[in-house]
């Protein structure tokens, strides 16, 4: 990709340890470039345990502001001075904009979650999800469902059952119910539900783990939708045998460029336009596969 930098150029990043896999870089800088705005995004490789080091370099620097991926994003909720609502809410902060000195922490994975269900057509109100998983992306999208989201319920099956109930245990109104995620629970929550949605990293690449059993699946109703925040590869076999069963599916890519979407819009000050960035983007990435 062709950068031209003036003194003037602003500078992003995103930090993390690893983070040379991190797509960021090229998400933001395809979205930057077709904005027209003048800041170059650069991949910054920050140890663990050097957080609060790197916020000073960062505004020392004159960063405008930086992603945070593993294992950042909780260390930085202490060291903000203004905290946005689903940061305080997940304890992670993906998303760092420096204004005056001042460093305002977002998180932006449950909001990207729920723009790439409603551009996908996929609808959450009222609705009941069996959501698999209880990490870090678990975290930003179960709550998010009950409220932005308004689902009915949600049925958050862990394998580390006590996980689950922690991530339950957040929602005042019981709305999050923890369950297991043995064969027997899947297959009687997958009756129940309109809509699953895979945040485990079974079917990840670069993983060998896969879901065990994928018989749950039979028990859903031809309506349900089954989505995966996992994007490479673009189709797991949860996915691929949702769709060969007539389910709509989607993959995690749509929530990936929509929280970077969202982020962009707190370093910038802009009002984005998502869905011209959704295709640019998605070209980028296949063409640098
Ligand atoms: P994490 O915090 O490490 O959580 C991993 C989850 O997977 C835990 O619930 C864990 O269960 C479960 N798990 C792992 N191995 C398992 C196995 N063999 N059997 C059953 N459950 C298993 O990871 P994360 O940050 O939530 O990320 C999860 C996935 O989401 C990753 O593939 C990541 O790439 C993807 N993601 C995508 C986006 C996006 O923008 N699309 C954003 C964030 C994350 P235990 O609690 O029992 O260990």
């Amino acid at each position: 990709m062709e950068v031209q930098l003036k003194n003037t150029t602003g500078k992003l990043c995103v930090i993390g340890d690893p983070v040379g896999h991190s797509k960021s870089p090229l998400i933001q800088n395809t979205m930057l470039r077709a904005l027209g705005l003048d800041y170059i995004y650069l991949c910054q490789h920050v140890p663990r345990g050097k957080t609060a080091e790197w916020l000073r370099c960062a505004s020392f620097c004159g960063y405008a502001g930086f992603n945070a991926t593993m294992p950042h994003k909780e260390a930085l909720v202490s060291l903000m001075d203004h905290l946005d609502e689903d940061a305080a809410m997940y304890g992670a902060v993906n998303t760092v904009a420096i204004r005056e000195g001042s460093y305002y922490g977002y998180n932006t994975d449950g909001r990207g979650f729920l723009a790439s269900l409603h551009q996908a057509g996929i609808e959450t109100e009222g609705k009941k999800v069996l959501l698999l998983g209880a990490g870090g992306a678990a975290k930003a999208v179960a709550p998010k469902l009950v409220q932005a989201g308004k689902a009915q319920r949600v049925f958050v099956a862990n394998r580390t059952r006590e996980k689950a109930a922690a991530l339950c245990a957040q929602d005042e109104e019981g709305r999050l119910t923890p369950a297991g995620f043995d064969r027997e629970t899947l297959c009687s929550l997958a009756e129940q539900a309109d809509l699953v949605v895979n945040c485990t990293n079974l079917g990840m690449d670069g993983t060998n783990s896969q879901f065990e059993d994928l018989s749950f699946l039979d028990n859903l109703r031809p309506e349900a939708a089954v989505c995966d925040v996992i994007y490479s590869p673009d189709e797991t076999l949860l996915l691929q045998k949702a769709r060969l069963s007539g389910h709509r599916t989607l993959n995690g890519l749509g929530m990936l460029v929509w929280q970077a979407i969202f982020a962009l819009e707190h370093f910038t000050g802009e009002k984005i336009d998502g869905n011209a960035m959704l295709p640019l983007v998605r070209q980028a990435l296949k063409n640098a596969l």
